[in-house]
């Protein structure tokens, strides 16, 4: 077989040998989820899959089919992009009927769905009823940077291929020889940025990340003892955590209206863009609050994850918080594998109520109380 069509891809071996196998074999699974982080090439990998999958040489990347799908031109394969912010339920619902039809030229029909992660309750049920009972010849390929912000039961019906940004061990390297960070501090930033460069530049330049991811983990293991007046006072700590840098860009938007009174626009002028300045800053302290959100969120999922980890074989290496193995060692001694699953779950659900507009304080103490009461409860 030629090796044209994926030595196009940059990087993801892995992925490319697994997915060049399944072709090879005949052995192609009904739904795909394809992870990692955004912008990081897996898309384009979902494409070149698709090719392969179609074309009559598994892939050789110049053929008419090969060049029809990786130019999205060819019939059998659809590729279905968010609207707006979000994929209709009516794009589901005409996914699923088109994949009852027969393939007009192949022998396969193709989905690749990317942004998955960003469906209403609707279309993401629509969407487990095709993934439950899928047409003969059907392939849905899954493409998401949050598979946290997606219904476990989607996930748990798709085969994931995880792509990955940057080794732990090459980004620290980086990172110490770029950032003048200590060793252990570099790799743990690599661990936490999840092997995005990007981000973990953030949490070198941003040292209020890594206080606040330990403000959370102390919120977590103190949910034991907490009785309801606590817990909901530690809500309003994380919620605190969140606010800081919301109000960050209040200071600096207020910066640029002050600028705007150097004389060198009309008082009318002046008003004017002083109130687009400040619907602006509205706008995006909700989207920044949401972030904040989503991270605490998540700083718990992987908390949960890590203790599941360790408990599960106790590799050491693995953990994302790489610098609490004591704590995660000590927690995983006393919580069982059933709770830390359904406090995962718990924490995807709450993560898709931040992306709903769930406000923040109602979201982080009703997600306290579940975690308390599945925990401890
Ligand atoms: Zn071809």
């Amino acid at each position: 077989m030629s090796q044209m069509l994926w030595d196009r891809v940059v990087g993801h071996t892995a992925a490319k040998l697994s997915l060049q196998k399944a072709v090879e074999q005949g052995n192609i699974n009904h739904s795909y989820l394809f992870t990692g982080p955004p912008a990081v090439g897996k898309f384009m990998v979902a494409r070149a899959f698709a090719a392969a999958i179609l074309c009559p040489e598994g892939g050789c990347g110049v053929c008419n089919t090969c060049r029809r799908v990786l130019e999205e031109k060819h019939p059998d394969v659809t590729v279905v992009r968010p609207a707006g912010k979000n994929i209709p339920v009516e794009t589901i619902r005409a996914v699923r009927l088109d994949s009852f039809k027969r393939p007009s030229e192949g022998d396969h029909r193709i989905y690749i769905i990317k942004n998955a992660d960003r469906m209403w309750e609707e279309g993401a049920s629509t969407l487990l009823k095709v993934l439950e009972e899928p047409p003969a010849n059907v392939v849905f390929i899954l493409v998401t940077a949050s598979p946290g912000a997606l219904l476990p039961t989607i996930l748990s019906r798709c085969q994931e291929i995880r792509f990955a940004n940057v080794p732990t061990d090459e980004l620290t390297e980086y990172l110490v020889a770029n950032k003048q960070v200590t060793p252990e501090r570099a790799d743990l930033i690599a661990r936490l940025s999840g092997g995005v460069l990007g981000r973990a530049l953030d949490w070198c330049d941003e040292p209020w990340r890594l206080t606040r991811r330990d403000a959370v983990i102390r919120v977590a293991r103190a949910l034991r003892r907490a009785d309801l007046n606590r817990v909901l006072e530690m809500a309003g700590e994380l919620l605190g955590e969140v606010r800081a840098p919301v109000e960050g860009l209040a200071d600096r938007f207020g910066e640029r209206k002050e600028a705007l009174a150097d004389g060198s626009l009309d008082d009318a002028m002046v008003r004017r863009v002083a109130r687009e300045l400040d619907e602006e800053l509205k706008r995006e302290q909700i989207k920044e609050e949401i972030r904040g959100v989503k991270e605490v969120l998540s700083t718990l999922s992987w908390w949960y994850r890590d203790i599941l980890i360790f408990k599960e074989g106790g590799d050491a290496s693995l953990l994302v918080n790489s610098d609490l193995e004591p704590q995660v060692a000590e927690e995983a001694g006393a919580l069982p594998v059933k709770k830390l699953l359904r406090c995962i779950d718990l924490l995807s659900e709450s993560m898709q109520s931040a992306e709903r507009n769930v406000p923040p304080q109602l979201n982080i103490e009703s997600t306290l109380l579940a975690l308390q009461e599945e925990l401890y409860g």
